[in-house]
């Protein structure tokens, strides 16, 4: 027993019987409501506002721009902002306590890149060729609009057993916030392309997302990686879903992405820093039988330049090495 005293006392809000959890509080509503972030509303930036595509800013610009914004939501150990970053454990912590979840034979690793511009595709192959070393293949979210996508790529990736995704229409970050009918509509453009890769998965462009986004979405796809768990990643504000399985509602399948891998650069770390940055978040994961959904983005002001590279190959030889099975004693 919990909390009251089941004597005299108030009855416990949660109670353990024979190893069975009993609560009083309603999770479901309460997990979903969470889950589905209705707890928080993502602001829309004044630049989705200007005259032109943001994209049209140099690269190198943008994220210095990107840096400014985000600095804002760099995670400070020594305050309690919520959510907690880079892990936030309060769901997490009830659900396992009501209901634990099964271990996964191995942990599961969902490695994802959003190709936002032309310039991307460029280090897509020797990306992937080191995913494929560590025995790993991915998935690669590309605009649907706008951005000159390179075939030959994305067949090449194909053919080796990696997936393509929709990085929404055209990357201008105003997706989220327009109206059903419009979002629609530019879904309805990116038809050709879903159907020539048999796309079933989605991440909107930036992380922003809103509840009329994923309504019309599900019409689209079926697996939506626009969530994180914890989430100071999108410029529209903090938030997260504060759970790191997959989750159905209302028809979608959601896969929280938990390791924002280059995000820290944001906040100072360097490439070679960011493994041990992410160390004990990808401990926690596998404590917590969470998911590890990796997002990176091959533009050279991210990922596509050598010293990332390496830190991401560093990163995988980490997580092959975790999906080994154990040794027999
Ligand atoms: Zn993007």
């Amino acid at each position: 027993m919990l909390w009251g005293d089941r004597g005299d006392g108030p009855e416990p809000l949660i109670s353990i019987d024979a190893g069975q959890a009993h609560s009083r509080f309603d999770w479901d509503r309460w997990s979903t409501l969470v889950r589905t972030e209705r707890y928080t509303t993502q602001a829309r930036p004044l630049y989705t506002r200007l005259p032109f595509h943001y994209h049209r800013i140099p690269g190198k610009l943008r994220r210095l721009t990107a840096k400014a914004l985000l600095s804002g939501q760099a995670p400070s150990v020594d305050s309690n902002s919520f959510p907690a970053f880079p892990i936030e454990q309060g769901l997490e912590l009830v659900a396992h306590l009501l209901d634990p979840p099964a271990a996964p034979s191995s942990p599961s690793v969902v490695l994802t890149h959003d190709i936002d511009t032309g310039a991307g595709f460029g280090w897509v192959r020797q990306t992937a060729e080191i995913e494929f070393a560590h025995g790993f293949q991915s998935t690669w979210h590309v605009v649907g609009q706008g951005v000159p996508l390179d075939y030959a790529v994305l067949d090449w990736l194909v053919e080796r057993g990696c997936q393509v995704g929709l990085h929404g229409y055209n990357h201008d970050n105003k997706l989220a916030f327009l109206p059903a009918d419009q979002i629609r509509r530019r879904f309805d453009a990116c038809r050709p392309l879903i159907d020539r890769y048999g796309i079933t998965c989605f991440r909107s462009p930036s992380w922003f997302r809103s509840p009329m986004l994923f309504e019309v979405a599900r019409d689209y796809i079926q697996v939506d990686y626009s969530r994180l768990d914890t989430d100071r990643s999108c410029p529209g504000g903090l938030g997260g879903c504060l759970w790191t399985r997959p989750f159905t509602h209302d028809g979608l399948t959601h896969v929280p992405t938990t390791v924002p891998f280059e995000d820290p650069l944001y906040w100072s770390e360097s490439p070679e820093s960011l493994v041990d940055y992410w160390r004990q978040k990808l401990e926690w994961l596998r404590a917590c039988h969470g998911g590890i959904v990796v997002n990176t983005h091959p533009e050279p002001q991210f990922s596509g330049n050598a010293r990332m590279l390496a830190a991401y190959d560093k990163l995988l030889d980490l997580l092959a090495e975790q999906q080994k099975p154990p040794v027999p004693a």
